[in-house]
């Protein structure tokens, strides 16, 4: 842990309506800065006091940070504002299209420790939705380097294999158009305040194609699936509203009995594409 973190961090006062939990630890700090290089323009999202972008600035050749807290903006402007290559907006990240930023590059790299109660927003807004070819500011990205909670890291990742529940709704939009790791995994007192639950790093590698072929019922099918847990896959269809449920499940090759969150995202294709032919 670093004491000019720690000092600089205990100096201003954090908002939690913001979700305001500071990084302080120099090497988690470090590891995030590093995977900006020269060649990278970066948007950050919520520098917050600027302890990543101090270091993002060095290492990038453009940082374009996103910040809505004012008193956050006042430090950040401080300290940074002499550097050329840095570029503060005050806007909020949901109401932003990459397209509308001052970058030159058509790819850029996005890094982002926010708060934690907009991950899947962001998520959403970063990516698209699963049955969206085309998106606005995905086709923008390269790389996203993102901190989240421990817990949705791991739902980030999972497949039809993992444990716990993990496997759903966000597994899937994240992995549709990314390659997606855990790349670090960052205690909770690694940040000041220390939020209650430990976190990690997520890296997304955007991907040009859809990793299974788009499909009219895809994102219905997928809902479907995952919004109710505890039924078997057919009622899970019928409740969802499908038709001819058992023709389509037998047509694709899945046990009625099975549940949706065993089923790997290319089978839930093959049943989208079954449940086409009657709905
Ligand atoms: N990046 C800094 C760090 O690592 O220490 C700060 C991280 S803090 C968890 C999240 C930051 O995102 C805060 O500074 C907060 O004001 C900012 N923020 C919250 N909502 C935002 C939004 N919708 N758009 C942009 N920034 C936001």
């Amino acid at each position: 842990m670093s004491l000019n973190y720690i000092l600089r961090a205990k100096k201003f006062k954090a908002k939690k309506s913001l979700g305001q939990n500071f990084l302080i630890d120099d090497k988690t700090i470090d590891f995030i800065a590093q995977h900006a290089t020269k060649e990278d323009e970066i948007l950050e999202i919520g520098p917050g006091l600027g302890f990543v972008t101090e270091q993002l600035v060095e290492n990038a050749k453009s940082v374009v940070a996103l910040e809505i807290d004012k008193d956050a903006i006042n430090v950040l402007n401080k300290n940074l504002g002499n550097k050329e290559n840095f570029h503060l907006i005050e806007q909020d990240i949901l109401k932003t299209n990459i397209n509308d930023l001052p970058f030159k590059d058509n790819k850029i790299k996005v890094i982002a420790n926010i708060p934690y109660y907009i991950t899947s927003p962001i998520l959403v807004h970063l990516l698209g939705e699963i049955d969206e070819l085309t998106h606005k500011n995905r086709s923008r990205i390269s790389e996203i380097i993102l901190m989240v909670q421990l817990e949705v890291a791991r739902r980030i990742i999972a497949n039809e294999n993992s444990e716990n529940k993990e496997y759903g709704q966000l597994s899937i939009l994240s992995q549709m158009y990314s390659d997606v790791e855990i790349i670090k995994k960052v205690p909770k007192n690694c940040f000041s305040p220390a939020p209650k639950v430990d976190s990690a790093l997520v890296k997304f590698t955007i991907n040009e194609e859809p990793k299974v072929e788009v499909t009219r019922l895809l994102k219905r099918t997928v809902k479907a699936i995952f919004m109710a847990r505890r039924k078997n896959i057919k009622n899970s269809l019928l409740n969802a509203g499908f038709v001819e449920v058992e023709q389509a499940l037998k047509n694709a090759e899945i046990d009625k009995n099975s549940r949706g969150e065993k089923l790997s995202l290319e089978q839930i294709q093959k049943l989208s594409i079954a449940l086409e032919e009657f709905n």
